[in-house]
């Protein structure tokens, strides 16, 4: 298939999957909303080895390659056991300077291998602040929540996230049309 047939297929694909989201969205609380931040990634089935490299991460010859990580957080209490393996596995979350930084990430770690554990990669997703959903102004200046109303194609519904299955497919599209 050509580029631009590619291209062409993959922004078809994008905007039907839009479609649907925005009727589960309509009928998603805002309360319960998930907003897909695009430069955060979130990557889970890091092993062990991996995240005791925790200061090495950044660099080059890991999620460094992809672009300027402002911030990487490793979720050490959640593991998982979803992996053939049977070892643990980690979870993280990375910021990067930019979205297309962050989409390169996703279409190179989405299903690859690292350490013998199949990553899966996609973008992080933020919420609503409860005061801007209470028309009160929020004074927490740390807050990273959301204070206003995000674009409704970067918004899953709570079911949206919990059951379909395909959305590391259809986020690595969508990375795909951003990088
Ligand atoms: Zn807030």
């Amino acid at each position: 298939m050509s580029e631009s047939k590619f291209q062409k297929n993959n922004n078809e694909i994008i905007i039907r999957k839009k479609e649907k989201l925005n009727l589960n969205i309509l009928k998603t609380p805002l309360k319960q909303c998930r907003i897909i931040q695009k430069n955060l990634v979130y990557i889970i089935g890091l092993s062990q080895e991996i995240i005791s490299k925790e200061k090495e991460l950044r660099n080059f010859e890991y999620f460094g390659q992809y672009g300027k990580i402002i911030k990487l957080v490793i979720n050490k209490n959640k593991i998982y056991y979803n992996n053939e393996l049977n070892e643990p596995s980690y979870s993280c979350y990375i910021t990067y300077s930019n979205e297309t930084e962050s989409s390169l990430a996703i279409i190179a770690l989405e299903n690859s291998i690292i350490d013998n554990h199949l990553i899966k990669a996609s973008y992080g997703t933020t919420k609503y602040c409860s005061n801007f959903l209470k028309n009160s102004i929020c004074m927490n200046k740390d807050c990273v929540y959301l204070h206003s109303i995000a674009d409704s194609c970067d918004i899953l519904s709570r079911d949206e996230m919990n059951k379909n299955k395909n959305i590391f497919e259809y986020q690595l599209l969508m990375a795909i049309h951003l990088s």
